[in-house]
């Protein structure tokens, strides 16, 4: 069966693990060579080689999606080790959790910086290879947090909203060139992200959902492969909503 990215080089960031290692795995089972991106350089290449065993072409690289060197230089090791560049998923992601009184601007900062400064790093570095192709598919992923808000976190959630700015104003920009860019925004998703959550307050959000359960990381992966493949190729600037119908 032909996979629907077949041949096509994708590049995903946060990639060693959670939704990013999800994405990176349906993307390599449909056909793309996958490069994982990933502040753990280990973590990303073990990844990689897992998903190589399996029978992917996959690399892993070690980047700090905030520092612009290192996004560039992953952007470049895709095109230089697997052709090109066709795929862009900004999904690398942290969380600094306080109430507003108690948040340092410190924690602020980093929040932003790696969800809204990284993904606007790698959609310009992407945009940069992808421009003379003429064509490329870049997913950013927000969060439902960016459109409800989430008690203890004003950094997550305005990061994540401005997420969403970013990946509109981008696929006007980019449009004539090509170049479509989406965003996912998952609701509550099992990963260590989540599991840090105290298990009384992941219940509670839990029951708040009308599918009544948390999403697993491949359900939010299944999304991104179709924002990333042809069968969105009339989408752009486009949101979906990946939450078990909580914003209903
Ligand atoms: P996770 O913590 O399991 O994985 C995040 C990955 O990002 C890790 O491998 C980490 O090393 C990497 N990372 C962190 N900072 C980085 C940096 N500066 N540069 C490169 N890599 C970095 O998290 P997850 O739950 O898989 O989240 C993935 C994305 O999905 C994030 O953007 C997150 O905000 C978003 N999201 C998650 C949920 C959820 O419920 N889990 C919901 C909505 C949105």
């Amino acid at each position: 069966m032909k996979g629907l990215v077949d041949g096509r080089t994708a590049l995903v960031t946060g990639a060693a693990r959670g939704i990013g290692l999800a994405v990176a795995r349906l993307l390599a089972e449909h056909g793309a060579r996958v490069v994982l991106a990933d502040l753990d350089a280990g973590a990303a290449a073990a990844a990689a080689a897992g998903l190589a065993a399996a029978g992917a072409e996959a690399s892993g690289v070690g980047c700090d999606v905030t520092a612009e060197a290192d996004v560039t230089g992953a952007v470049r090791h895709a095109v230089d080790r697997h052709g090109g560049l066709d795929i862009m998923v900004n999904n690398a992601g942290i969380t600094r959790d306080a109430t507003i009184g108690k948040m340092s601007p410190a924690d602020f900062d980093a929040v932003v910086d790696v969800h809204l400064k990284g993904a606007w790093l790698g959609v310009r570095a992407a945009a940069e290879v992808m421009r003379p192709a003429g064509a490329g598919s870049i997913v950013n992923i927000s969060s439902l947090s960016g459109k409800s808000g989430n008690f203890g976190q004003t950094n997550y959630s305005a990061a994540k909203a401005g997420v969403i700015g970013l990946t509109k104003a981008a696929a006007k920009e980019l449009a004539p060139r090509g170049i479509r860019v989406n965003a996912v925004q998952p609701g509550l998703i099992r990963t260590a992200m989540t599991a840090a959550m105290p298990p009384d307050v992941f219940a509670a959000r839990e029951a708040d959902i009308p599918m009544k359960r948390a999403g697993e990381p491949h359900e939010v992966a299944g999304a991104v492969l179709f924002l990333a493949c042809d069968l969105s190729s009339y989408m752009t600037g486009a949101v979906l909503e990946v939450g078990g119908g909580r914003m209903m």
